[in-house]
């Protein structure tokens, strides 16, 4: 039979582009839903075949652990409720695939780590770009075609709609936890690590003064700078008020690599440039087939515990982010002071 995810929190993204990316996995379906709204909840369990007795509230949700068509928990919720939601499912005997950031805080990443090894389940991030072809093709020209990497930019950002209830908690700190960079920036943290299979040895960041009240809780614009012990410097941004962006360079002794968009849902790019000639980039677009990310990324979950093999996003991989983004905000508010980070290069070849 097919692996079976309890999906908790019908916000957006789940309802958007998990629940319909089951159709095009091959090991996994949705077999239990979890909602705040048992009316959105009946509805989206008719849309996609699941019967009452697998729609749970927040409330009832650790009866799931008597649910053996449950094998994982997806928790699709706001950041600070990403530990509580993963330390339950452990509870009732699931795995989990919690989305990112992982947690709010290093010590809930922690709890949450212990908590899978005590159950004996896998703790995987939703960090989807990992199952993107063209992040694969951009890591494997990081790898061999750009001579030694020396400096990374990564630009993340997006509108905010404060109507929206999607960026109504964004906005508020008890919930998300910090702002474009915990929401939007953390791509260009993870991407920098993944692309250059080091992690950075100090960061440093500032946080500009909102420019409207909405923000005065959290992050609206911040700029880093991450250091390498290999000499690499990686710069970056994130802002919850620009037009869209999702752009990532790497710029190497003898060629460079540009993703934009990098981490879109749908059409990234990737393209590869060693002319020396700054306007012109010599090799054209890639052409990669595309892939489901989403598809690819539930159907991971269920390779990896029917097989044993190893995730591809562990709950250490995402609390390595966590770990960053709370020493930038460290520096941004204690005057952009640099900020040790060099904790020991963990990093294994992904
Ligand atoms: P959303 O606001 O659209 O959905 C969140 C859901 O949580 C809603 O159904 C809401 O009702 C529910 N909820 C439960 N308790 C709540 C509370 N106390 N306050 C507010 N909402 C509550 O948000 P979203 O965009 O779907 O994001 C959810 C999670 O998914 C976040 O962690 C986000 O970072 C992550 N996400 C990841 C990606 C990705 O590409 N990997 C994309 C979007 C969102």
């Amino acid at each position: 039979r097919k692996f079976g995810y309890a999906i908790v929190g019908l916000g957006k993204y789940a309802v958007n582009q998990i629940l319909p990316a089951f159709a095009e996995c091959e090991y996994a379906k949705v077999t239990a839903l979890v909602s705040g709204d048992m009316s959105k909840a009946r509805r989206l369990g008719k849309h996609y075949g699941i019967e009452e007795s697998h729609l749970y509230t927040y409330d009832n949700f650790d009866k799931i652990a008597q649910d053996p068509e449950v094998d994982a928990v997806y928790i699709i919720l706001p950041n600070s409720l990403h530990a509580d939601f993963t330390e339950r499912s452990f509870r009732a005997g699931k795995h989990v695939l919690c989305e990112k950031p992982m947690a709010v805080t290093v010590e809930e990443c922690q709890r949450m780590i212990a908590a899978g090894k005590k159950a004996g389940k896998k703790l995987m991030i939703g960090y989807r770009c990992h199952f993107d072809p063209v992040t694969h093709k951009a890591i494997e020209l990081a790898r061999t075609s750009i001579g030694k990497p020396q400096i990374i930019s990564t630009d993340n950002g997006d509108n905010t709609d404060p109507t929206d209830p999607t960026y109504q908690w964004r906005l508020t700190r008890a919930l998300s936890g910090g702002g474009a960079l915990m929401d939007l920036g953390i791509y260009g943290v993870n991407g920098s690590r993944y692309m250059l299979n080091e992690d950075p040895i100090e960061v440093q960041a500032t946080i500009m003064p909102p420019s409207d009240p909405m923000f005065r809780e959290i992050d609206e614009t911040i700029v880093w700078i991450m250091r390498y012990r290999s000499g690499a410097v990686a710069h970056g941004s994130a802002s919850f008020n620009v037009n869209a962006m999702s752009r990532f360079n790497l710029q190497g002794t003898e060629a460079s690599l540009r993703m934009d968009p990098a981490t879109s849902y749908w059409c990234n790019s990737v393209s590869h440039c060693t002319s020396g000639d700054t306007h012109t980039w010599s090799t054209p677009m890639f052409t990669i087939p595309a892939l489901n990310q989403f598809s690819a990324q539930l159907d991971h979950l269920a390779i990896s515990v029917a097989n044993n093999t190893p995730l591809a996003a562990t709950g250490e991989e995402g609390m390595q982010d966590v770990r960053l983004i709370r020493a930038m905000y460290q520096s941004a508010n204690s005057g952009s002071r640099p900020v040790s980070t060099d904790w020991g290069d963990w990093r294994k070849t992904i």
